[in-house]
């Protein structure tokens, strides 16, 4: 069979006038090259490579050059002389090359991949490794967007043309993260010569099943002199496709490349992150590319596998998938994770920690490590986060970690000194804001906060009485525990001292109850002008009002819309100021806006941000207008000493910086919006569904024995949590009789982790 070659000249006659071979041909696949199957007249098979008209005869020289010096590992072909002995042919201005034929099937073609085969497709591209490294050509030092040293660029090159958002924010995530993870030792490992393409299409097996053994590799036309470790990287790339144990597969090649060719504690640091570069390159690069070429099946025939897969690996905490290789590669794991048991902690917990420091679960879950919106226990279980909201961007972002302990490194003290940190988180939170928000000031936890947040409505308004919320939780202080119904209304609490006016909640589902002070209200905002007309005719001024915006503790309400409207019209008439704790739902939480007083169309005096803002490390910060400043600033001097530390301010520059890049307001919604719908459509099969209810990724799910009554199921909410956990999913119980079920994900919690949840709660509801 013939078929055109360069410009229409059969393959064939290629072979007989350039090589004086007579042979018959097939085309064979290929991304760039025009490949043919020559059959000569004696039976030998060889391999007719015509070049891409674009390609550089330096760099066809540089593949032919490195094919013979791999010669003594027999894993390539031998590069075939012309009639006139020349490495290269001309036909038509297209080079021509020809290769012998290797033996054997590609890796991808098998249904399965023991751990055998792996380990010693490590073995071959450790050798293949070994020889290449004392091989050089100027022509493959060149830019190159395979090349993983360009893959951060390429994907911020081509990201944006990935059609699915959810993908196209998996990719420029996974390669920012292991940017910020490995840059510095990426920028120490070993530079080498590469073949730089050993996906498991380029790697021949003998043998018809996986007990074969590797017999060669294929296609140098990606080589490129780059990172050393990339080329048993890329291998492993393709290899973990849709594998059941990625880390098994990955540490079984790594384990065979290392017996030939050791690697270095940075090559074993960053050959994870590498894998996952790869993939990410892949997909970036195909989405550039299919749209020019949309029939080119070998353009996306690794795509759909890499969709499926790229999630998981995702998942895999870094620090584990490098211990897991390292111990592959027999080296000493350094930072271990403890292995002392559940039991053991909890026992020396309860021995020396105050009793009524509370523990979650019957079984309680011993975390050691957390990755974005996993969780890990000491024996390596991973756990779905739906509950916590602390590490907002993700637990162990390594942005953030990053800018952690790089400011750590250089120094971490107090606001008693000049630096810019301070100003700049003060400058970039308050653009996030309205008008007249515009005074920051920083301290370490939400109680702290709103204990400030006091101060400054008291000295404000000379004032000390305040309205608060039913049910409402503002932080564990002395005074904050006097301004929590949920605290002084609860077990060892002893009720609301007298300066203290508690406002009904605002709950839509439940409707209003009786507050503190009285009957019933007509609504809940006229409850707090009530209490307001109440201070009035008795001639007792008022401080303030404080409430979540969205109340969380008091079961994860969204209140309707105007009724903060009403609320703080009613505040500023008695002359108190208005405080929005914004603890659980600022920083883009709620999905619609920054923070939740947006979405109520009010803006408050007093703003309280605290525990997402550093993403774990202790930071909060209340932010008021210049007139509540300025009566703050009586002459008493202001101090927290831990308050906007250096390294704190760091810490919240990096969430703010992580919570634009990765636009995870906008996903919040995204993810929120279709939680939502599949938590609503529970309420058609399960009658114990009693209410779906929140914005973005503050939700909660109400339990009730009866619908009609609004019963709590308060046991079976319990064990509904319960249930989850033991499925692998944490969440909590929120509300006033504990049956609200609360779902407040680190916001990198995805549309896969959505839907898992729901169908999770489905099945743990139908067996309840
Ligand atoms: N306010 C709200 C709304 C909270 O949820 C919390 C903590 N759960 C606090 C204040 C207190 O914050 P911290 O524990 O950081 O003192």
């Amino acid at each position: 069979m013939t078929l055109p070659g360069a410009d229409n000249v059969p393959a064939s006659e290629i072979a007989s006038d350039i090589y004086g071979i007579e042979a018959t041909a097939s085309p064979l696949p290929s991304e760039r090259d025009q490949n043919f199957l020559l059959l000569t007249t004696a039976g030998d098979r060889l391999v007719l490579k015509i070049s891409n008209p674009a390609e550089d005869r330096r760099f066809l020289e540089a593949q032919n050059a490195a094919m013979t010096h791999l010669a003594a590992t027999r894993l390539c072909s031998r590069v075939m002389r012309t009639k006139h002995g020349d490495d290269i042919g001309l036909v038509n201005g297209r080079f021509v090359r020809l290769l012998t034929w290797l033996p054997g099937r590609p890796l991808g073609t098998l249904a399965t991949k023991s751990d055998i085969l792996l380990e010693d497709l490590g073995g071959r591209i450790g050798e293949l490794s070994l020889a290449l490294s004392t091989f050089d050509h100027p022509a493959i030092h060149r830019q190159f967007h395979w090349d993983l040293a360009q893959a951060g660029s390429v994907v911020a090159e081509h990201g944006a043309r990935i059609p699915d958002p959810e993908l196209r924010g998996l990719v420029r995530r996974v390669a920012e993260h292991v940017a910020a993870r490995d840059g510095s030792a990426l920028s120490r490992v070993r530079r080498s010569a590469l073949h730089g393409d050993l996906n498991d299409f380029n790697v021949l097996v003998d043998g018809e099943d996986d007990a074969g053994r590797v017999a060669g590799v294929i296609d140098f036309g990606d080589m490129v002199h780059s990172y050393a470790v990339a080329e048993v990287a890329i291998a492993v790339a393709y290899a973990v496709l849709d594998h059941d144990d990625p880390l098994a597969a990955a540490a079984a090649i790594v384990r065979g490349y290392h017996g030939v060719r050791r690697l270095t504690d940075d090559d074993v640091a960053v050959l994870f992150g590498l894998v996952q570069l790869r993939l990410c390159a892949s997909v970036a690069i195909a989405a550039h590319q299919q749209p020019q070429r949309p029939a080119d099946e070998y353009l996306s025939i690794s795509q759909q596998p890499i969709r499926r897969t790229l999630p998981l690996l995702a998942g895999i905490h870094p620090d584990a998938a490098e211990e897991n290789l390292r111990q592959a590669c027999g080296l000493e794991i350094a930072h271990g994770v403890s292995r002392i048991p559940a039991s053991v902690t909890l026992a020396r917990r309860r021995a020396s920690l105050g009793r009524n420091l509370s523990v979650g679960y019957r079984e309680p879950v011993k975390i050691v490590r957390g990755w974005m919106q996993y969780l890990f226990d000491e024996t390596g279980r991973r756990y779905l986060d739906a509950y916590n909201n602390v590490p907002h961007v993700g637990h162990a972002h390594p942005h953030v970690t990053r800018a952690i302990t790089r400011q750590l490194r250089a120094v971490n003290t107090n606001t008693r000194y000049l630096h810019d940190n301070v100003w700049l988180l003060a400058e970039r939170l308050t653009a996030r804001l309205p008008e007249p928000l515009r005074i920051c000031f920083f301290v370490n936890s939400g109680s702290e906060a709103n204990e400030l947040a006091l101060r400054l409505a008291r000295a404000h308004t000379r004032q000390r009485d305040l309205i608060v919320l039913d049910f409402a939780y503002h932080g564990n202080t002395t005074t904050m525990v006097d301004i929590s119904p949920y605290k002084f209304n609860g077990p060892g609490g002893r009720g609301a001292p007298e300066w203290v006016h508690v406002a009904p909640i605002p709950d839509a589902y439940r409707g209003s109850r009786p507050g503190e002070e009285g009957a019933p209200a007509r609504s809940p905002a006229d409850a707090v002008g009530e209490i307001v007309d109440r201070l009035r005719d008795r001639r007792m001024g008022l401080a303030g009002f404080i409430a979540e915006t969205y109340p969380s503790v008091g079961g994860q309400i969204v209140p309707p819309s105007g009724y903060l409207e009403q609320v703080y019209a009613h505040v500023r008439r008695g002359g108190g100021v208005c405080i929005a704790d914004e603890v659980q739902t600022g920083l883009g939480r709620i999905g619609t806006d920054f923070c939740a007083f947006q979405a109520q169309g009010v803006v408050p005096d007093v703003l309280v941000l605290g525990k997402p803002m550093g993403n774990g490390y202790p930071l909060a910060a209340v932010i008021t207008t210049e007139a509540i400043a300025a009566s703050f600033d009586n002459g008493m001097e202001f101090f927290s000493t831990f308050g906007g530390s250096t390294v704190s301010c760091a810490a919240g520059l990096a969430v703010l910086d992580v919570l634009e890049r990765e636009e995870l307001q906008a996903h919040a919604l995204r993810v929120g919006d279709r939680l939502l719908e599949s938590l609503r459509s529970l309420m058609y099969s399960h009658s114990i569904v009693g209410d779906v209810r929140g914005s973005g990724l503050f939700l909660g799910v109400e339990l009730v024995k009866d619908r009609s009554t609004r019963e709590p199921a308060t046991a079976t909410a319990g064990a509904v949590v319960e249930a989850l956990r033991e499925e692998g999913i944490l969440i909590g119980i929120e509300g006033p009789f504990h049956n609200i079920l609360k779902i407040r994900p680190p916001m990198p919690f995805n549309l896969a982790d959505a839907d898992l949840v729901a169908a999770t709660l489905d099945s743990v509801l139908a067996g309840s």
